[in-house]
């Protein structure tokens, strides 16, 4: 398979390009020339496949640079350190099926993607013989799962920065706890914004970035997207196993639009039909759902809310989508883009019967959400966190007798135990990952929010090739 930019500047390169490339060249996204289909009978062959024999058949079409026992390899190391023998399993409520992503180290849906990268980065700077040193900005749950994704590794230093006592006292524990040498964690006085402008700027040194070898870890990167299509097609087989029926819907809480557009890859593998509609669920933050409503893609301002890692207005892998929607045509694609990047706003209204053929779309409100938690709580004794309550909201509005749905469940409600608390009256059962996580040793650096010390304490503390 080769991999090309959505903006036509890059071309013909090879998926473990496309990977440590992370953003294209010409500031695009990357995309495999083709979605691989799976014929009916094929997919038959699968049903009684394991997680990880199934992650291998979808990925290896995607992927021919990687000598195969090589990725079943790194397939079943990153899935190992998941907490249930299904990785991810479906719990079923009345008519709805709860697809939980939050069996990983982190216990939110970002490890299924970040535990394969970060075994994959490590893989790959392994036969190049070079290094990595990783820089991002997080508000709590990246930062955590992309930690816990390369946390020992060889080649590799990561640097997270987050807002000092800005994030939860769990998510800082979740970062600040783990203390291998190759994890630095940086606490800078200022907000997440100020965190991701330093990162930026830092970024932006191309001579510093390329002597530091400095890598990102964030949801442009296509392994992340291609890690998550296995869920889709993993439950899509459960649901006909177990109750005969070929034809679902899934729900889908969405910020960066990356978790959902794995889905539109995933619905463009499988038999037409197989994934009949993906609800795109978000909260107060609502571009994407006014998006596929309206035709309309524009920014608002950001808005807090109990759901915050989909706390975000411009969705990073949108652009993906809007090539798909431009029917391929990377000059249009590009135009639109830097239309967005000037105005804030692209009118899509002539693609409207396009988009309504795959999505569904609702905004959340903090009320509905709490209610959500509360009634589902009441009827099935099922606890869901605050994103997942987002989807299962959506997805009732859009559920249809016959077709089961899918909601994916993207946190463990532990993580979010007081906006759980004010719905339900108790915080939820703490999983064995975070007991006693608060008492535990933690290393972390405090700084001013100066991009000039933050560079200068990468430099002190880079990994040299
Ligand atoms: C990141 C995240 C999301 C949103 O996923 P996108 O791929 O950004 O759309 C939803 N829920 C949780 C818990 C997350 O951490």
């Amino acid at each position: 398979m080769q991999y090309l930019s959505t903006r036509g500047q890059v071309d013909h390169i090879p998926f473990t390009r496309a990977v440590l490339m992370g953003l294209a060249e010409d500031g695009g996204l990357l995309i495999p020339r083709t979605i691989p289909r799976i014929g009916a009978e094929t997919l038959a062959t699968w049903e009684e496949m394991e997680y990880t024999e199934l992650a291998f058949e979808i990925m290896s079409r995607f992927i021919d640079d990687i000598p195969n026992n090589d990725l079943q390899q790194l397939i079943d190391k990153s899935y190992a350190t998941f907490n249930h023998a299904d990785i991810t399993p479906l719990a079923h409520c009345g008519d709805l099926h709860i697809l939980e992503l939050f069996h990983g180290p982190t216990l939110a849906f970002k490890d299924v993607a970040l535990q394969f990268l970060g075994n994959l980065f490590e893989y790959l700077l392994e036969k190049n013989d070079s290094v990595l040193n990783i820089l991002g900005a997080t508000s709590g749950d990246t930062g955590s799962a992309a930690i816990y994704g390369v946390r020992g590794k060889e080649r590799i230093n990561i640097f997270i920065l987050h807002p000092y006592q800005r994030v939860s006292p769990v998510q800082e524990k979740q970062m600040t706890t783990v203390l291998d040498d190759n994890v630095f964690n940086i606490a800078i006085k200022g907000s997440f914004d100020d965190g991701q402008a330093i990162v930026k700027r830092i970024f932006g040194n191309v001579d510093f970035k390329s002597e530091y070898n400095l890598g990102a870890i964030n949801s442009i990167n296509w392994a992340r997207v291609l890690a998550q299509v296995v869920y889709y097609v993993y439950s899509c087989l459960h649901i006909k196993k177990h109750e005969n029926q070929s034809a679902v819907d899934f729900s889908v809480p969405t910020g960066n639009f990356g978790d959902i557009f794995a889905g539109y890859i995933a619905k463009k593998m499988l038999p037409e039909g197989t994934i009949r509609k993906l609800v795109l669920a978000t909260n107060e933050n609502d571009i994407l759902s006014r998006f596929v409503n309206d035709g309309v893609y524009s920014t608002a301002d950001v808005k807090q809310t109990t759901s915050p890692s989909m706390d975000i207005q411009a969705a990073s892998n949108f652009e993906r989508y809007l090539y798909f929607l431009q029917d391929g045509e990377p000059e249009r694609t590009r135009d639109l883009m830097e239309e967005f990047q000037a105005t804030g706003r692209i009118d899509l209204t002539s693609c409207k019967d396009h988009i309504c053929r795959d999505f569904y779309a609702k905004g959340v409100t903090e009320d509905e959400v709490r209610e959500t938690i509360l009634h589902f709580y009441k009827e099935h004794n099922y606890i869901l966190d605050p994103h997942t309550a987002v989807g299962v909201h959506a997805a009732r509005k859009f559920q249809r007798q016959g077709v089961p749905m899918i909601c994916l469940a993207t946190a463990h409600p532990a993580k979010f135990g007081d906006a759980v608390d004010a719905a339900i009256g108790r915080q939820p059962d703490v999983p064995k990952a975070l007991e006693g996580i608060l008492e535990q040793d933690s290393r972390c650096e405090l700084m001013e929010c100066d991009a000039n010390l933050i560079q200068d304490y990468l430099k002190t503390h880079a990994r040299h090739g």
